[in-house]
């Protein structure tokens, strides 16, 4: 699909940032052997995945067998996929899903419903409407915003899990796992690197970090996180991590500009607009690459408040909220374990 048309810079740029500095920061503090990689566009983003060992060409093409699989079931964009089934059969009939789909839907669907629908999978229409990140982009009329939230209501999707199907249940309604799928996707993927025998490794699916393995030395990896303000690739600071994913949503990524305003693709389903909450990022990590990626997008919504109260529900991850007062608000496991970059203009919280 064409989407230079909306980013400020070199997609293959912004897509980069986080990763260099992921593979600058692992590779510094290690010794050989050399490092492997292989690069695949896939999920409409770059897909990178890093092995520091020795690595069969055959593990590599196991991992990105899964990471297409994956995007052959659950794009929203692609003729044929069970998500673009479940959408044309809106108001219809129920449709079956593999067990991926129906995994994502429904942790998308739990996640929903803790934050009272700033994160909703059936916000597809209004996904639509915008274009972000597409030929199609543009600023909808207050009417057309209005009629696609009519239709955003994750409780009007019908889950029946023993025959692994879902139904919606209004014409028109359309489920888009843009804000989830990549984490799954990132989980699989490390799943199928160990148990193919990597010992050591690194994945990067657009900014969706995994890092499984020790550092000879038994030093923890060291992941740069991108300041929001700031597109050349500085770091707002850094995560020491044993293992686990990282992931950030933010607006500076992915956005469509007019008028002197820029639109990002993050979209506030109770305000059809995209989502100004007070925050200029989140990050959040967990041994869950699909929990981290629905709760980074979730906060993002939600804003600073209500986000620090969702996220010190969840004792097992660690969260990073940047607002736009340039203060950085830790909860639970990133309280530890985040070194705020001591040269930018930012603050932590209270
Ligand atoms: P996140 O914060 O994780 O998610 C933002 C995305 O979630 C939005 O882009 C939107 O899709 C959705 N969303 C927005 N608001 C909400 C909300 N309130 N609740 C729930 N969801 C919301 N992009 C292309 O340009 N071309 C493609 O062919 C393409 N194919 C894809 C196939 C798959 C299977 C997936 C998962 C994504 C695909 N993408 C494609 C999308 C692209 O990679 C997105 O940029 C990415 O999914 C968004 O991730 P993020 O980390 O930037 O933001
Ligand atoms: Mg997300």
């Amino acid at each position: 699909m064409g989407m230079a048309t909306s980013y400020s810079r070199s997609p293959l740029y912004s897509f980069l940032a986080p990763a260099l500095l992921a593979s600058i920061f692992a590779l510094s503090s290690c010794a050989a052997p050399e490092p492997v990689s292989r690069t695949e566009f896939s999920l409409g983003t770059t897909c990178r995945i890093t092995l520091y060992e020795k690595a069969e060409k055959k593990l590599f093409d196991a991992a990105f067998a899964r990471i297409r699989e994956i995007e052959e079931r659950m794009s929203a964009n692609r003729e044929g996929t069970e998500i673009a089934r479940l959408n044309d059969a809106a108001g219809i009939e129920a449709v079956s899903l593999s067990a991926d789909t129906f995994l994502v839907l429904s942790t998308a669907i739990d996640i929903a419903e803790k934050s009272k629908g700033a994160l909703d999978p059936s916000v597809g229409p209004l996904v639509k409407l915008w274009g972000i990140g597409t030929d199609a982009a543009r600023v909808p009329e207050a009417a057309e915003r209005e009629a696609a939230m009519e239709l955003i209501d994750y409780r009007r999707i019908l889950l029946d899990p023993e025959r692994s199907s879902a139904f919606l249940l209004d014409p028109g309604m359309r489920v888009d796992l843009g804000a989830m799928a990549k984490g799954y996707a990132a989980d699989e993927t490390a799943r199928i690197l160990k148990e193919g025998g990597a010992k050591r490794g690194l994945i990067d699916l657009g900014g969706n970090i995994y890092v499984f393995g020790k550092k000879p030395e038994g030093k923890p990896w060291r992941i740069g996180i991108q300041d929001p303000q700031d597109s050349r690739g500085a770091y707002l600071g850094i995560v020491n991590m044993e293992g686990g994913s990282l992931v950030t949503s933010g607006g500076y990524e992915r956005f469509y500009e007019e008028g002197g305003k820029r639109y990002h693709h993050i979209l506030d389903p109770a305000s059809g607009m995209p989502a100004e909450s007070g925050l200029l990022s989140v990050t959040v990590v967990s041994q869950s690459s699909m929990l981290a990626d629905c709760l980074s997008t979730t906060i993002f919504v939600l804003g600073p408040e209500r986000g620090m109260d969702l996220a010190k529900a969840f004792p097992e991850e660690g969260f990073a909220l940047v607002d736009a007062d340039q203060r950085v608000h830790l909860v639970g496991k990133l309280a530890r374990d985040f070194e705020l970059r001591s040269e930018g203009p930012y603050n932590l919280g209270q």
